[in-house]
């Protein structure tokens, strides 16, 4: 059997044995009933994590992000967002089938956002144009390659929009966390809500989490209800969740220094992308190729999955599944790589 190394996303990950002993052993109860003490304490655990009064556990990162507009929005509003955040773009419209929001997007392409840009669109309410209800951030910024924010722009927009609530897509919070040594709590603390993915990095089965104030989570979970989310003895998912945020945050810098060596190889083998391999600081090498989506089905055949998440955008994700040695395999890949027909 030919070698592969799976570099598609970190959501391929496989829960721990550790995860699989506390799932096996986990107590439950009907979560409808709030009657699940495993579901509970992963909750108390992130919310004192991310320093917010609440959270509530919910199946997906989606999921996460669709309860936050549900209860940060009204039908008609306008969210500001980074062009290719998440919640814009892969998420197959959600926000406008479940919460009748509109977004309007901004430049996020090195992975952050201009507050200049955000300014404009509100201050634009006062010729004619709809209401901006909220601004969403994502940390770290998936598209540009897994960007770590820096907290000190969250808090900037935080105060620049005033009132209006802030969302954190945080579904890879603690890449950054590990990145940049802020802590979630400080990354948390000028956001309204903020999410987190336990099913990437992280290694658990399934499951994500939002936090905020007390009063917005109760309406989450009612929102959770409605979109069909509410679980019952997720007790299980939730066994495997506390041991991912026990055990499985500091290991992610293992994943980032792989990555930056990944970083390194394909920009040496592909000079004519200009890809800078010092902007990976995280799990994920991203860059422009004219010709991605042959690039990486070309790579696959030779055993090096990656995937694309543009029409010219190539991106290969490092986890607790890539070794140092599958580091060298794609190392060895890339330098007798020659692209078909070039
Ligand atoms: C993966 C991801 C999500 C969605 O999480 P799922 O669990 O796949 O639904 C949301 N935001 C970002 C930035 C993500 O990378």
């Amino acid at each position: 059997m030919t070698r592969r190394v799976d570099l598609r996303s970190d959501t391929v990950t496989q829960p721990t044995e550790a995860m699989r002993d506390a799932m096996f052993r986990a107590v439950v109860g009907d979560d409808g009933y709030n009657e699940d003490p495993t579901v509970r304490a992963l909750e108390e655990r992130y919310a004192e994590m991310v320093g917010k009064e609440a959270a509530v556990f919910v199946p997906s990162g989606v999921m996460a992000n669709q309860i936050a507009l549900r209860i940060l929005t009204s039908p008609g509003d306008l969210v500001i967002a980074g062009r290719a955040q998440h919640v814009v773009s892969f998420e197959m419209g959600a926000a406008a089938r479940n919460s009748s929001v509109q977004f309007v997007t901004v430049d996020d392409t090195s992975g952050t956002v201009a507050l200049r840009d955000v300014l404009d669109i509100i201050d634009a309410e006062q010729d004619h144009q709809p209401h901006v209800s909220m601004v969403s951030l994502e940390n770290t910024h998936m598209p540009s390659g897994g960007t770590p924010l820096d907290v000190a722009d969250i808090t900037s927009m935080a105060s620049a929009i005033g009132e209006r609530p802030l969302h954190l897509d945080g579904a890879r919070l603690f890449n950054a966390v590990v990145a940049t040594g802020t802590t979630a709590a400080q990354y948390a603390a000028p956001a309204t809500t903020v999410m987190t993915c336990l099913s990437k990095g992280l290694c658990a089965p399934a499951g994500s989490l939002l936090a905020g104030p007390s009063a917005l989570m109760e309406r989450g979970r009612i929102e959770r209800k409605r979109l069909g989310g509410a679980m019952r003895q997720a007790g299980f998912l939730a066994a495997a969740g506390l041991v991912a945020l026990d055990t499985m945050i500091e290991r992610l810098a293992d994943d980032h220094a792989r990555a930056s060596t990944l970083a390194h190889l394909f920009a040496t083998t592909f000079p004519e992308t200009g890809f800078d391999p010092s902007t990976c600081r995280t799990n994920i090498v991203a860059f422009d190729h004219p010709q991605a989506r042959q690039l990486v089905s070309e790579l696959a055949n030779l055993g090096v999955e990656g995937d694309t998440v543009g029409p010219r955008r190539a991106r290969f994700v490092t986890h607790a599944g890539v070794s140092d040695d599958d580091v060298s395999f794609v190392a060895e890949v890339l330098a007798q790589f020659r692209p078909a027909g070039g």
